[in-house]
């Protein structure tokens, strides 16, 4: 089943994206996480398939909520490096987003800094193909990885995603401050939008707001949900924004 958490808007707190995640819920072992099965998705190959699911059931679903009259968000998915590494990768995203109908600005692809430094000339050539889709890319858990700065402005991406083990000891911790300022300011001078992830307290939402940190994600604002429960989340969203404009 995929889930879905909201990403918001800090400069004014609407929720302007989610991240696909995916869970299984299995009969005897109850949820399991994908930081257990994903790897061995990978190493069996299992991980092609799934992916594709992934991709055509985010699609799918960004479609109904468009439907169902929510307001317009982008959705983010995740690729494995194995996915990313697939031949026929940006066909089938092609042929998905033609199928669902799906507005390709909508769609955001997550990757990681050693996916992408795997092979970092093949990957440019990929990363544009998909660019010339239409669709944004950003890297995931950025600053934990193998990465290379002087690739960061080669590469066609969109977005970094802080990783949430330097969001954690916000406040706390200065090197951990030090690293998401600088973070911040890189991304900004890049033209790259930055988003925090696993933001869990005030407080780090209030450092994060110090450095003009643009979007946050983590539990601090909503858990990643079934569907049905981002459905009714949006739907809240919509009229408590609609009750504060009544009362202004
Ligand atoms: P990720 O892409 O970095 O996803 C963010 C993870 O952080 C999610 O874990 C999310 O539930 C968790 N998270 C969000 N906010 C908070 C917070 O405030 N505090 C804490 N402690 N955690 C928070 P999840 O869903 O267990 O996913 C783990 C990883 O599994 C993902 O990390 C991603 O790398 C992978 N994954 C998930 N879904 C997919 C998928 O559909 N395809 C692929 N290839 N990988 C996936
Ligand atoms: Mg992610
Ligand atoms: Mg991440």
């Amino acid at each position: 089943e995929l889930y879905y958490q909201p990403k918001v808007r800090l400069s004014d707190q609407f929720t302007v994206g989610a991240e696909a995640l995916i869970r299984w819920q299995h009969p005897e072992l109850g949820m399991i996480s994908p930081d257990r099965f994903i790897p061995i998705a990978e190493e069996t190959g299992l991980i092609l398939p799934l992916g594709e699911w992934v991709i055509r059931t985010a699609c799918q679903q960004l479609q109904k909520w468009r439907e169902q009259g929510h307001p317009e968000i982008s959705l983010s998915v995740n690729l494995s490096g194995r996915q990313f590494m697939q031949t026929d990768l940006v066909n089938m995203v092609q042929q998905v987003l033609k199928e669902t109908g799906v507005n390709p600005k909508n769609l955001e692809l997550e990757l990681t800094e050693s996916m992408l430094m795997a092979d970092a000339d093949q990957t440019i050539e990929k990363l544009h193909s998909f660019r010339a889709l239409g669709l944004s890319l950003s890297i995931d858990d950025f600053g934990t990885g193998y990465s290379s700065l002087a690739y960061l402005k080669k590469f066609p991406i969109q977005t970094l995603k802080i990783d949430r083990s330097f969001v954690r000891d916000l406040g706390s911790n200065s090197d951990d401050n030090a690293i998401v300022k600088a973070t911040i300011a890189m991304a900004s001078s890049l033209n790259l939008k930055v988003i925090a992830e696993g933001v869990e307290n005030n407080s780090q939402l209030n450092v994060l707001k110090g450095y003009n940190c643009e979007e946050v994600q983590g539990f601090f604002f909503a858990r990643p949900m079934s569907s049905k429960d981002f459905s009714l989340y949006m739907k809240n969203e919509a009229s408590n924004t609609s009750n504060s404009l009544r009362v202004m």
